[in-house]
Formats: C-alpha cells, structure tokens, sequence
C-alpha cells in the first residue's frame, strides 16, 4: 500500500501550532533550516551542516531521534551544494554507511533528486550508490527521465514527493503526468509514501487532490 500525505513546513515556532494541530491526514514535516529558527526547537548550539561534512554526524543523530519519537522513519535529506570531486561524495558516503550501520532499518536517510549541476549526488549517482531516494517530480525537468528513475530504481525509491511543473515553475498542483505515475506505482504494487508538495498559494488544492490520489489505490 502506498501512504498518501502532504508536505507541511514552518518558518517560526508560533505558525508550529497553527499549521499542524487540525490536520488529519499524514503529513511530511519540512524542518527549517534557518538557524534562529531551528536553534529555539533543538535548545543547544550547534550549526545545522551539510551532509558532506563531519558534523552532520552530530545533527544527523539528533534529526534521527526527533524522528523516531514521532514514529517516522523516513528522513529525506537534500543533497548540498560543493565543487564536487570523488572525495567530497565518499565523505557524504562514508556519513550515510555511518548512519545505517547505527539505526539499520529503523530510519532510513533518503536522498533527494535535484538536478543542479553542485549538487553532491545528481539524480544518477544516487542510484549508483544505491542510495535511498525522495524522487521529486517537480525537480526533474524531463518527464522521460522521471520514468526512467521510476521503472529503474523503484525498489530504492522510499518516497515520492509529486507535484506538476511547467517550464521553470515547480510544485504546481498535480496534472495527468502526475497521476499517470501514480497509477503506475499502484500497479505495481510499489509500496512508500506520495507526498503533495505544493508552492503555498496552491495550499488549498491539498486536501481535495490527496483523496482523489486516494480514490486511484
Ligand atoms: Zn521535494
């Protein structure tokens, strides 16, 4: 079965109460990773960092035990930007071996697919390191290539973040292509979450275009 929710972020602790406290369906929680806005939640100092980087040992653990208190136990982690070389991506490697060999299945850190050529893994190398992935479909500027991930790597693909784009805009609300894939993924009886991810002025489509997608399972 697929579990179909949506995206919900905040940009300061008074919208946490307000954004969250009558939603009924499941939601993917988008941390911020504004400093002042995420030192008042974590309570101690230190600076949220890159996965490239050896202190996302530190963050990672904290952001993996938040996690677990909420019973959740997919994180999906955007790849940063670097001048990238192979040493750099093995640092981001040997960080995430890390991580799985201390929580094994219990949470799992999914990669997610952006296109920008600074990016540490490229939607490609994240399969080839067979790394776990948040597909987005908004981020991925060629329909073809969205299949082709879909039908390559849905067995490493843990969450899908599904909204329409049209030319430069993303996060538009789903269209034909978007429930094409999701009738796919139902077919094959690919087992995740699809999450709405919506720019907010299309806030208000959420609910309605969840229980359509729900309606397809
Ligand atoms: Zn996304």
């Amino acid at each position: 079965m697929i579990k179909f929710g949506i995206r919900q972020s905040f940009d300061n602790i008074e919208q946490v109460e307000e954004r969250y406290s009558k939603l009924d369906v499941p939601v993917e929680l988008a941390l911020p990773y504004y400093w002042n806005i995420y030192e008042p939640v974590r309570g101690r100092l230190t600076v949220q960092a890159p996965i490239t980087d050896e202190r996302f040992k530190i963050w990672g653990n904290e952001i993996a035990d938040f996690a677990r208190a909420l019973g959740a136990t997919n994180i999906t982690l955007h790849p940063n930007n670097v001048n990238k070389d192979k040493a750099i991506q093995d640092e981001a490697l040997n960080n995430l071996e890390y991580f799985s060999g201390l929580y094994k299945n219990d949470v799992v850190f999914c990669i997610e697919t952006f296109e920008g050529k600074r990016r540490v893994f490229a939607p490609d190398e994240i399969a080839l390191f067979n790394l776990p992935m948040t597909l987005d479909t908004s981020h991925i500027r060629e329909d073809e290539k969205v299949w082709s991930l879909i039908k390559g790597y849905k067995e490493r693909i843990f969450n899908m973040h599904l909204s329409a784009r049209e030319g430069a805009r993303q996060h538009l609300p789903i269209d034909d292509f978007c429930k094409e894939v999701v009738r796919y993924l139902i077919d094959n009886k690919w087992t995740g979450n699809v999450i709405l991810e919506y720019l907010p002025e299309f806030h208000g489509h959420l609910l309605n275009d969840l229980g359509l997608l729900k309606a397809m399972q």
